[in-house]
């Protein structure tokens, strides 16, 4: 009987174990298949599938939004005069410091190549674009070695403020502009759409 109960107990105990362990995998897995490897930002497949999310919650909530597009300047120029490893490393630090700049709530996408997008809530206009210059500045000054060379890049960033009628394609659209008019002007620079309903 006493040996009966302690199998029992040790059965119990591996298959709670075990339990725990796929738990923790599929925490694991599900993490995975949201982020990207290099930058640890969110990847595309999550932008898409949050975005209408954060849309809803935003509109019926009345709280304020911004979508940042962030585009790399001449990124193509690191890969090509020093190598993919050496633009892998300068897109990691993108990465690193953009997860520090957000806040509580907002979210950090990495739309592919080095292209992010950022969903900044509760802020206003000012606010978005002092907080979107900032991040511009840091990430001009962030720079990895190679060779005795200091290699930088700047970056471009458009931004769109949520309004009541936008959809997904609307929001990204207005984001996207803005952000081909920073490139258009001369690029190191963030641009605010305007809004014409
Ligand atoms: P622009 O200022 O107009 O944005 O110029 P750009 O050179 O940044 O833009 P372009 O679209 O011509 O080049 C993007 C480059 O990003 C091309 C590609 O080699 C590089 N790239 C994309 N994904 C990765 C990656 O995962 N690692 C590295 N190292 N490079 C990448
Ligand atoms: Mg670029
Ligand atoms: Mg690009």
């Amino acid at each position: 009987m006493l040996i009966a109960s302690a199998g029992l107990w040790r059965w119990s105990q591996d298959y709670r174990s075990l339990l725990l362990r796929i738990n923790s995998d599929r925490l694991e897995w599900r993490a995975r298949a949201s982020h990207d490897d290099l930058t640890g930002q969110l990847n595309r497949r999550y932008f898409f599938d949050e975005l209408p999310v954060q849309i809803k919650q935003h509109q019926h909530d009345f709280r304020p939004a911004f979508l940042f597009m962030l585009d790399i300047d001449h990124f193509k120029t690191v890969n090509d005069n020093y190598g993919h490893p050496v633009g892998d490393r300068l897109l990691e630090l993108y990465g690193k410091e953009i997860n520090g700049f957000l806040r509580k709530d907002d979210l950090g996408f990495r739309l592919g190549g080095e292209e992010f997008a950022l969903v900044i809530h509760d802020a206003s206009a000012l606010t978005a674009v002092e907080a979107a210059e900032r991040l511009k500045n840091q990430l001009g000054q962030l720079s990895v070695v190679d060779n005795h060379n200091n290699i930088s890049r700047t970056c471009s960033i458009g931004i769109a403020e949520l309004q009541r009628a936008d959809d997904v394609h609307s929001w990204l659209k207005r984001a996207d502009q803005a952000l081909y008019r920073a490139k258009d002007q001369g690029r190191n620079q963030v641009v605010m759409s305007d809004y014409a309903p």
